[in-house]
């Protein structure tokens, strides 16, 4: 099916347009393509982030994108993002609370990124059913177009959906202002398409952030989330490892674990141990 005009956003102003042929082009990628260009997970290369917690950059920055256009709302047709730009963010989320201020003091967000996967989506869909959690889920726009069925299942059981570009490119922040708009543009088309609500969450490929992928968020009105306890999953590091560094989640933390981009059933084993035991821990999971 091909992507419907209706869902297209502010196109970005240089020469490297998201187009209709390219958009369709995504469809001819297979699983094997995505997960070699996502093999490198999530991840920084450092292995350990900024923990402490971020204060909310507030509407001054100087990274403040200018107005969108918007050829869809003149054109009549709806528009995704038209009502909610947000203010450009100098920092990330890092914690539950930097987004969530009114979030319970134990709360904790589980993200899943990299998918749909048509293998371990379903397969960690029943593992939260079973113990009745929310996650974000930060999906691949190409993932997304080829498993639309997917997407209509991870928001119709009640999980929020992240946007994590369209094809996972890294070192993301390296890219051209116009490709890292693309990407944004593209995956959030795909993603509505879809049948999924548009994305308010933008999550960048490898927790590589700069200024233009943060005024890039914003243009379409998502705000930057990253993580702040990494199992190193999408390594296969084994199941004892992603256990015990999902296990010293303390409240307002976000985890990072995964359901693409490559083998991960060491992560669904882990977390079959993991949920129950951080909920017994009086550990609350909520969505981002
Ligand atoms: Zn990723």
């Amino acid at each position: 099916m091909p992507i419907s005009r209706s869902f297209r956003l502010p196109k970005p102003t240089d020469s490297d347009l998201p187009s209709r042929r390219r958009l369709l082009a995504w469809s001819t990628l297979g699983a094997a393509t995505l997960a070699s260009a996502a093999l490198a997970g999530c991840s920084d290369s450092s292995g350990s982030k900024n923990a402490a917690p971020q204060p909310s950059d507030g509407p001054n920055d100087s990274f403040s994108p200018a107005a969108p256009e918007d050829p869809s709302a003149a054109a009549g047709l709806p528009s995704p993002t038209a009502s909610s730009t947000v203010a450009a963010r100098t920092k990330p989320v890092y914690k539950v609370h930097d987004l969530l201020p009114n979030a319970p003091t134990d709360a904790i967000a589980l993200t899943i990124d990299d998918g749909p996967s048509p293998v371990y989506t379903p397969q960690m869909l029943a593992l939260l059913r079973k113990y009745d959690i929310r996650a974000t889920f930060s999906v691949v726009g190409s993932q997304a177009h080829a498993n639309k069925a997917l997407i209509k299942a991870i928001a119709a059981d009640g999980h929020t959906i992240a946007n994590h570009t369209m094809s996972h490119p890294q070192p993301f922040s390296k890219r051209s202002d116009a490709q890292i708009q693309a990407q944004l543009a593209d995956a959030q088309s795909v993603i509505v398409d879809a049948g999924a609500p548009a994305p308010t969450l933008f999550r960048s490929p490898g927790g590589d952030w700069s200024p233009a992928v943060f005024a890039a968020a914003a243009k379409y009105g998502m705000v930057p989330i990253d993580w702040d306890v990494d199992p190193r999953d999408w390594s296969r590091p084994g199941v004892p490892h992603i256990t015990e560094k999902l296990m010293a989640a303390h409240p307002g933390d976000v985890l990072l674990c995964h359901d693409g981009g490559g083998d991960r059933s060491q992560t669904l084993e882990a977390l079959k141990s993991v949920l129950p035991a951080l909920k017994s821990k009086g550990l609350t999971f909520v969505t981002l």
